[in-house]
């Protein structure tokens, strides 16, 4: 059994290993036809079920062999040019290369004596990432498992910076198109549901700054306490970014704490393109900034930040422990990364965002988003010319909301049944995903373009097929009526 641990002696078993196992996943990529085999679960839980976790196959190829069956085979695949679903993007090699390597390493970057140079990689990481959003010298921040952790931790740095320890009183603003993890981190941090205000968006689905102006006034005049206004950069639905600059005035005038969930647009940070780094400017003024990184800096999950202007705001999240962190540790400056975060064992992330910028750089990276940005705004031209469909509004980012019409009169509730309908044979036929949402209490289906590899020829296809059966729903369900 000792052969299945990693050590000195096990240098080529590993080799052997792990280079069958990427040999099978290149295999796997170069051959996949469709995004998804359409395997429903009934099918699919019967062959995970049946496997006997006490009997042991002992051998890789027999265990890769079995891989394919209850996963590969069946996996969703996000690097298909038709996989237009969720915030989920193809992945780089330089970053998935730094994950072979984290993970044989091992580090936990808890620890300067469980890292060591982890730690200060993610350190320059952290500063690069603060210094191209602008937020100044006494920035930090810490590598996250994603956004929802980022938004909880921002909130609870700004529950501690409010004015007042009374949480009944503590209020929380955030667009009606803002993240539930919002929602989520307030009744964690003991403020209970009420507490989230949501603010309503303009036809282009960004909060209206006139409208929080009211909110914050309400909020004072009410005795309560405006803690933090939490600005969306890139709505997870429309891709929308808040009047961040509008914002930003708004929370100075009122002492509240102004955070940036950047954890879509944040791809726009390395946009190489002056005019689309611009959509961010303001959020240089935010106190902390969610970024993900595996959403629009292409990387494996999970590689995500959380980055605040002030590092002493971090003092929120940090206790000691004789065995871990002494104090003393602190006073002698060595750098132990769980001083400032939630989480206490923690892979090291960072080394794939490291590796893809050592790679390919910045612009790279930036480019490859601003592409995708570009296909969206075709992907809309596409979609507003085409008399099948209504589009929500036009992409600031990579998404497009949509949804069926059909050419004869149809009750919206039919309509919402055959854009649901739509969607899931869709997925059963594995030709393409897509997402869906709501807009004005509307079923909506939804592209979140991401993969630079798909092009308008895949778009344009894809709503054939949905319109395809859409149409063939409503022809079955008339036969039906009739
Ligand atoms: C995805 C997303 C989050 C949550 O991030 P996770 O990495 O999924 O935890 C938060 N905010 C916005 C705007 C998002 O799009």
């Amino acid at each position: 059994m000792r052969a299945h641990l990693l050590n000195d002696t096990t240098a080529e078993h590993y080799r052997r290993s792990v280079t069958e196992g990427v040999e099978r996943v290149a295999r796997k990529l170069a051959t996949t036809r469709r995004p998804f085999s359409g395997v429903g679960v009934d099918d699919l839980a019967p062959v995970i079920d049946r496997i006997d976790l006490d009997a042991p196959l002992g051998d890789t190829s027999a265990v890769l062999d079995e891989l394919e069956d209850v996963y590969l085979r069946d996996a969703v695949y996000f690097h298909h040019p038709r996989y237009l679903a969720h915030l989920n993007c193809p992945v780089v090699i330089p970053a998935v290369l730094g994950e072979a390597v984290l993970s044989a390493v091992n580090s936990s970057l808890d620890t300067w004596d469980q890292s060591a140079g982890g730690t200060l990689i993610e350190r320059r990481l952290i500063d690069w990432t603060a210094g191209r959003i602008g937020l100044g010298p006494a920035a930090d921040g810490v590598f996250t498992s994603g956004g929802t952790q980022s938004n909880l931790q921002s909130l609870l740095l700004a529950r501690e910076e409010a004015k007042t320890t009374d949480l009944a009183r503590l209020r929380v603003f955030a667009s009606e198109c803002s993240h539930f993890s919002v929602q989520k981190s307030a009744q964690l941090l003991g403020m209970g549901r009420d507490s989230v205000v949501s603010i309503p968006t303009d036809h282009d689905k960004r909060m209206q700054t006139l409208a929080l102006a009211r909110a914050l006034e309400r909020c004072v005049s009410e005795g309560n306490v405006p803690m933090a206004v939490v600005a969306t950069a890139g709505t997870t639905d429309f891709g929308s970014i808040d009047p961040l600059p509008g914002i930003a005035e708004l929370c100075a005038q009122y002492g509240a704490w102004m955070h940036v969930d950047a954890a879509y647009g944040c791809g726009l940070l390395a946009s190489p393109t002056p005019a689309r780094r611009a959509l961010l400017d303001g959020i240089e003024r935010a106190d902390s900034v969610t970024v993900d990184y595996h959403k629009s800096f292409f990387q494996p999950v999970s590689s995500s930040a959380v980055l605040v202007r002030d590092a002493s705001t971090l003092r929120h999240a940090t206790y000691h422990a004789d065995y871990l962190n002494p104090r003393r540790a602190a006073e002698e400056r060595i750098p132990n990364q769980v001083d400032k975060s939630l989480q206490t064992t923690r892979r090291f992330d960072a080394l794939k965002l490291w590796m893809t910028l050592r790679t390919m750089g910045a612009d790279g990276l930036g480019s490859l988003f601003d592409e995708v940005c570009e296909l969206a705004e075709q992907g809309w031209q596409l979609l507003a010319a085409d008399p099948r469909y209504d589009v929500v509004v036009q992409p600031t980012l990579s998404t497009l909301v949509f949804r069926y019409i059909p050419a004869t009169i149809t009750s919206p509730a039919e309509i919402d049944r055959a854009n649901l309908y739509a969607r899931k044979a869709l997925f059963a036929s594995g030709e393409a995903v897509v997402a869906g949402t709501k807009s004005g209490g509307r079923q909506y289906l939804k592209f979140t373009l991401l993969n630079p590899e798909t092009g308008v020829d895949d778009i344009a296809a894809v709503l054939d097929l949905i319109a395809g059966h859409a149409e063939q729903y409503l022809g079955e369900n008339l036969v039906h009526a009739s």
